[in-house]
């Protein structure tokens, strides 16, 4: 079942939709550059010394240099989903659980306390970077990552740690999907700046809650800072460490998901209203990261053949991925591509009305030299006629002024 899931990651993904689409566009605003070098060419060339187009070629300059800063941003875009919860609520785990690999460390003595974000590469052995020293250092496990998170006087909260990992062993990061693992809400003191520096352009977030307790006010809280500060922000819940509701003794497992579902349903569509209640089970799940990611690393992991629970969490935790990846890549196709592509269709209207007009023009200036070569014609036929007529009156005036000679020479030799 594994092996045919992972065989799968490599059919298209909702995600692939957004690599195509960028290329498509990119190529699209490639094509508009050259329009555009093509036009100020032969405005240059057919209107030499006439002025009438210094205007619109001082457009097309502008136009130029815009369509190449958007191009480049295609070039750096990727969707990005920022995982919130409290210190110890699975928010590693499930980064680690979504990207089959234990990437970054998790477990008690292991909280992250700066951010971490997890992006794909093309080099073949993982490497990081981070915001102080701002250098590539070479990663080879777990363990070596963890002591970078957690050198003597390191990051503060605010911090960042860029973890590179290869492509080819992760297909969500091939597919240009950045991860942003947070320290716990519980550590943080200023919330603000935390939005501000690493969640404006977030297009998905996920906050990580612990399955055996209620939200917290910290967890409520950040939720709605980042709602002030963008509009319907993507949220989605994991109502992590599901697996406890294996030994609920005192209430049956079904009577807590009610609990939680409407608890989240209030939270999300009532307060924030960031989701309408009829779509609230695309937004909720309840899941265990430390089963899905056992079962994704370990071989034969015998406790998933053996329990009907451990399956249904994992398929939930499935069922979490698809929908996530259906939103991420919406979002990201719309934040990210539909005001550049307003823009390239401003350009391209204004590119066509100007070649418009140097259509007209050259039609006018084609015509005008048209008419003056007629002109021409007429004047040389005139010229011609005129030649003509006079080449015939100049023999007529030396045939008479022969003829009077002849006489007056026949005269003078009889006198
Ligand atoms: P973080 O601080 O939110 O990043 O939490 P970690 O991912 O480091 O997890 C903290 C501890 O909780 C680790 O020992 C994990 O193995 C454990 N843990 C994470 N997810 C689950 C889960 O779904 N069920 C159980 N039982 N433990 C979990």
């Amino acid at each position: 079942r594994l092996r045919e899931e992972v065989q799968s990651q490599s059919a298209p993904s909702p995600l692939r939709k957004f690599r195509v689409g960028k290329l498509q566009i990119s190529a699209l605003f490639d094509r508009l550059r050259t329009l555009l070098s093509d036009c100020s060419a032969f405005l240059a060339a057919t209107h030499i010394e006439a002025d009438d187009f210094m205007k619109e070629q001082k457009e097309i300059g502008v136009f130029s240099s815009q369509v190449s800063s958007i191009s480049k941003l295609f070039e750096r875009d990727h969707m990005k989903v920022v995982f919130v919860g409290q210190t110890s609520n699975g928010k590693s785990t499930v980064v680690n659980a979504m990207l089959y690999n234990r990437i970054l460390p998790s477990g008690i003595g292991h909280t992250t306390n700066c951010f971490v974000s997890v992006s794909g590469s093309d080099a073949n052995t993982p490497y990081i970077i981070d915001s102080l020293s701002s250098e590539q250092q070479p990663i080879s496990n777990v363990l070596q990552l963890a002591n970078a998170l957690h050198p003597e006087g390191s990051l503060n909260q605010s911090g960042l740690i860029r973890v590179f990992w290869p492509t080819t062993k992760c297909r969500l990061l091939g597919d240009d999907v950045d991860l942003i693992d947070s320290p716990g809400l519980d550590l943080s003191n200023d919330i603000n700046q935390w939005i501000d520096d690493y969640c404006m352009d977030a297009d998905v977030f996920v906050l990580v809650a612990n399955a055996e307790a209620t939200l917290k006010v910290a967890e409520r809280a950040f939720f709605f800072k980042v709602n002030e500060k963008l509009s319907k922000p993507n949220v989605f819940i994991l109502n992590n460490r599901w697996d406890a509701s294996d030994n609920e003794i005192d209430d049956s497992p079904e009577r807590v998901r009610e609990q939680h579902l409407e608890y989240a349903s209030k939270f999300l569509a009532d307060e924030l209203k960031v989701v309408s209640r009829s779509k609230i089970l695309d937004r909720v799940f309840f899941v265990s990261a430390r089963e899905t990611l056992l079962y994704r690393t370990t071989e034969n992991w015998t406790r998933f053949k053996e329990s009907q629970a451990v399956r249904d969490r994992y398929d939930e935790f499935r069922r979490f991925e698809q929908a996530f990846e259906r939103t991420i890549c919406k979002s990201a196709m719309k934040t990210k591509f539909e005001h550049r592509i307003v823009r390239g269709l401003d350009i391209a209207y204004s590119l066509a009305e100007i070649a418009g007009k140097a259509e007209t023009l050259s039609k006018e200036q084609i015509s005008g030299r048209i008419k003056e070569i007629n002109e021409r014609k007429e004047n040389a036929a005139r010229i011609r006629q005129l030649g003509e007529r006079s080449l015939k009156c100049c023999s007529a005036l030396v045939d008479r002024l022969a003829a009077t000679s002849r006489a007056s020479v026949a005269r003078a030799m009889n006198e």
